[in-house]
């Protein structure tokens, strides 16, 4: 299927993640199998009820696989139209989307590589890692470390789940912090930024990726590249 090409996907599941983020689970019926790269992401398009067309990028959340699913990592934004009319979608109904696009990929030959979002720029890093864990030959010798920003410990989307990555590769570190964890939070604290200097120990020859908001990535690029890191090892995609 060519990139420029509109099609529909078909809502297939839709489970919460916390009270304003869901996980969507969707099936393109025009094909066998729905190819993409993991870090890339899909344009969705929809008309308001005054017939203005929206269209709105959402990054694929889940690996590529063999068949033609794709999920998606989304919250609501308040007043925003695209991010509630997703979130809002029942099961089997269709949105016009076109892609995949975007050059936010892994970068080979891999190196040890830091992974930084906050919220649901988790979604590229949940398709990448799941991807790259997949195949011993795709991450064997590399140090992975996912560092992942959220408020409270119930905003730790997929959590289980990358807590069970990490018990089954010793190379794959999952280091969640929270800005307002509770009293009895055994992680991190504080933003995602406050992590790097100990995280990299020093180092100037791994990769980074990040994704989130704006302030967050700048935040991250100055600071790595205050530490003498080539501009062309951060990498970053930007929501906002
Ligand atoms: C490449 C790319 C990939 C993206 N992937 C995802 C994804 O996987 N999951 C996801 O949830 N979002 C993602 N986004 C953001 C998404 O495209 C929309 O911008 C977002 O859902 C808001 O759209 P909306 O139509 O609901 O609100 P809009 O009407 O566009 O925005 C309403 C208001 O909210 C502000 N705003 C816009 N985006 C955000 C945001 N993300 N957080 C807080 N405030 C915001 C706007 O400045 C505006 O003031 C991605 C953006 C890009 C560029």
């Amino acid at each position: 299927m060519s990139p420029f090409q509109t099609f529909a996907a078909r809502l297939i599941r839709s489970v919460s993640l916390s009270a304003q983020t869901k996980h969507l689970e969707f099936e393109v019926a025009a094909v066998p199998r729905f190819g993409f790269v993991a870090g890339q992401w899909l344009s969705f398009k929809t008309n308001k009820p005054d017939g203005e067309e929206i269209t709105r990028a959402y990054s694929l959340a889940s690996p590529p696989g063999d068949d033609n699913r794709f999920a998606l990592c989304l919250n609501r934004v308040q007043d925003g139209f695209m991010s509630n009319f997703l979130c809002d979608m029942k099961d089997g109904e269709d949105i016009s989307c076109q892609g995949p696009f975007g050059d936010f990929i892994l970068r080979p030959p891999m190196h040890d590589t830091v992974f930084i979002a906050t919220g649901t720029g988790i979604a590229p890093f949940r398709s990448m890692l799941h991807w790259l864990l997949a195949d011993p030959a795709r991450h064997q010798d590399k140090q992975l470390c996912l560092l992942f920003g959220n408020r409270t410990e119930k905003d730790i989307y997929y959590h289980e789940e990358f807590l069970e990555l990490a018990s089954q590769h010793t190379n794959f570190h999952y280091l969640p912090t929270l800005s307002r964890g509770a009293d009895d939070w055994q992680g991190l604290r504080g933003y995602v930024q406050a992590h790097m200097i100990a995280i990299i120990q020093g180092r100037t020859e791994m990769h980074a990726y990040i994704c989130g908001l704006d302030k967050m990535i700048k935040a991250n690029r100055e600071l790595l590249k205050g530490l003498g890191w080539d501009r062309k090892s951060i990498l970053y995609e930007k929501y906002d």
